[in-house]
């Protein structure tokens, strides 16, 4: 897995050329080949940071985005890192919509 904290401007291009998908709070995601998976995760800078794209300065607090880059076939498999680098905005899901579970 490749991690990489990117500046707001870098990560909307990313979700741009990918075509990612809002899946959640914050969360986007896209499937760019087969068996690869990209997934970024909006939250604000825990610490400064440098764009690992553009370098652009990330302040503390600043909106910034946490970008995983994995292949199932991969060494290393996803798994939540974000956290430790970003402030995640919980919003309350705009969820009970999406509760309703397979009822077929
Ligand atoms: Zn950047």
């Amino acid at each position: 897995m490749k991690r990489e904290i990117l500046c707001t401007e870098c990560a909307e291009k990313r979700i741009k050329n990918f075509g990612m998908e809002k899946s959640g709070a914050s969360i986007f995601t896209a499937d760019p080949y087969p068996q690869e998976h990209v997934k970024l995760v909006q939250g604000k800078a825990v610490q400064p940071f440098i764009c690992d794209y553009c370098a652009v300065d990330i302040m503390p607090e600043e909106k910034c985005f946490a970008s995983s880059i994995w292949a199932d076939h991969g060494a290393q498999p996803y798994y939540e890192w974000e956290d430790e680098f970003i402030t995640i905005k919980k919003e309350k899901e705009d969820a009970k919509v999406q509760k309703e579970t397979s009822s077929s």
